[in-house]
């Protein structure tokens, strides 16, 4: 590996694989190389689901304030994911048509779309490539010719199988043993697995009731394991190895496992395939872990419907280290909506002292849309700060640098805007180079575009801030009748007030 100076704090990252914090040296000084699971396309993504993207986002914008470009590569899985990740039950996909008596490809179209606009609307970067599984059957076919040839698998009635008891240390991202998964395993429903965790590299169509997905291979018609996928998409388009691999922490017990074994198998290296490889935890609400499967679940839209803006659920996802549980409740996501337009407020306030600073004139797609290198703008930023800003921005580099901390990102957020002796254009230049890690649009967003109307408000915006003011008025010349006739009004017209010295927030919709 050659070595990769980066500049400020070396960035270290938590590896699954050692279960521990490892300095990141990418395979190529320039460029680092990613790929993350992506959405299985049956349904609308959940909070759960996006909080995943949220985080590799901010790796990805890490690497880039760091000075390297991204190679990042997100893959659309629209075949081969069943109901249980273990193998077992129907394919998503399949069930999903059935139940909506549409046409899959149709389903897989219509989720894809939105997917990626819930994406857009968190300030999440496309990746460089976008890999839809449907689109990689033949090569996938071909990886599986691959390991039957490693002599890893096995055939059965219903397809081809990886044998997991023929690679060295199966399941030791998981911290599971071959045993310890026979011990625990559930009633196996496949007739003629050898051991419970060996998994469908190709899934042989039942005889009768054909499948809408189906290609044909040497191992009869039939459809692609849904680990299978992710191996060959991205050694195909990253290589062997690369550098990170990211997903949900669910997939570190299985989905991950199987495709760390299908690597080294196939590359005969003995090689997980990618060095790193990185696990965002659980969005949980009170019923537990978000799931799809359980019918019921928040999506962006339905935030987006009771007023709450998606940059606020952006704002939440940073609030906790990204292998924290991230406790979820519309309560505390009204909390961080307000805490985002006290941000943008202050930000305003500071753009109209600071009208003509040359830095601003630097086009924004440089520094928001470029996935190639970001460094560029942010020595612009940081140039020559004075020893107070550098101190600020270097803590914000460290805290960054060490696993991606987030959460005490925001205080320094919050102290360069409070700082009483820098000034409005330092400030200014700080949360700009500040926010090409946090992604929350603070220079480009208004305070107004964050009051999203909510599907049952009777009142406008203006409307309940032109009553607030009265209020206001009402309260400084002690005229309390009056104030608290406007709040009765306000509470029937469905908008919550918060009074007190610092409220977390000034008003709301009912939200619950
Ligand atoms: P899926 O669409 O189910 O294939 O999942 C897409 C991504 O979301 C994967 O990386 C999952 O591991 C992740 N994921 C699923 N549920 C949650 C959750 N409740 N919290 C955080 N990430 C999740
Ligand atoms: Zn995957």
């Amino acid at each position: 590996m050659t070595q990769c100076v980066f500049s400020g704090s070396p960035l270290r990252l938590f590896n699954s694989l050692s279960r521990q914090i490892e300095e990141f040296v990418p395979m190529d000084p320039a460029q680092a190389r990613i790929y993350s699971c992506g959405p299985t396309v049956y349904n609308y993504a959940h909070i759960g689901n996006l909080r995943a993207y949220v985080f590799t986002d901010t790796l990805r914008r890490t690497l880039n304030w760091k000075g390297l470009a991204v190679k990042h590569v997100i893959n659309i899985t629209d075949v081969g994911h069943l109901t249980s990740d273990q193998d077992e039950g129907e394919d998503k996909m399949e069930m999903a048509s059935k139940t909506m008596e549409r046409d899959i490809w149709q389903i897989a179209d219509h989720f894809t779309r939105a997917f990626k606009d819930d994406l857009a609307q968190l300030n999440v970067w496309h990746p460089t490539l976008w890999s839809t599984a449907t689109d990689h059957i033949q090569e996938m076919i071909a990886f599986g010719q691959t390991l039957e040839k490693a002599g890893v698998t096995y055939e059965l009635e219903t397809g081809l199988y990886f044998d997991t008891s023929r690679v060295a240390n199966y399941g030791a991202l998981a911290s599971a043993s071959l045993a310890g998964q026979a011990e625990g395993a559930r009633v196996e429903r496949i007739e003629g697995k050898r051991n419970p965790s060996d998994f469908a590299i190709w899934r042989r169509s039942p005889a009768i009731g054909k499948r809408q997905m189906e290609w044909l291979s040497p191992w009869g018609p039939g459809a692609p394991g849904w680990h299978l996928e992710c191996s060959v998409m991205s050694l195909k388009y990253l290589g062997a190895p690369f550098d990170i691999h990211t997903g949900g922490i669910d997939h570190r017990e299985i989905h991950h496992c199987n495709e760390i074994a299908q690597n080294q198998a196939c590359t005969g290296r003995d090689h997980p395939g990618a060095n790193l490889w990185m696990h965002n935890n659980f969005l949980i609400d009170r019923s537990g872990k978000m799931s799809k499967s359980k019918g019921e679940f928040a999506t962006l839209t339905s935030l987006i419907r009771r007023g709450l803006h998606p940059l606020a659920f952006r704002l939440l996802c940073l609030s906790t280290h990204y292998r924290s549980e991230l406790e979820f409740s519309v309560e505390i996501l009204a909390g961080q909506l307000a805490r985002l337009k006290r941000l943008v407020g202050a930000v305003a306030a500071l753009q109209l002292k600071v009208e003509n600073a040359s830095w601003k004139r630097i086009p924004r797609e440089v520094v928001y849309s470029s996935g190639a290198s970001l460094s560029y703008p942010r020595q612009v930023l940081e140039a020559s700060l004075p020893p107070e800003g550098d101190r600020i921005i270097t803590a914000f580099d460290r805290e960054l640098a060490e696993d991606l901390m987030t959460p005490r990102l925001l205080p320094l957020l919050d102290e360069t805007l409070n700082h009483p002796r820098l000034s409005p254009e330092v400030k200014l230049r700080l949360v700009a180079s500040m926010d090409l890690v946090l992604g929350l649009k603070l220079l480009d967003v208004h305070r107004s575009d964050l009051s999203l109307r909510p599907e049952n408000a009777s009142l406008t915006e203006n409307e309940v801030l032109a009553s607030l003011t009265q209020r206001q008025e009402a309260r400084k010349n002690k005229e309390f009748t009056i104030a608290d006739q406007i709040r009765q009004q306000l509470h029937a017209a469905g908008i919550e007030l918060m009074d007190g010295q610092e409220p977390a927030w000034e008003w709301r919709p009912f939200l619950l």
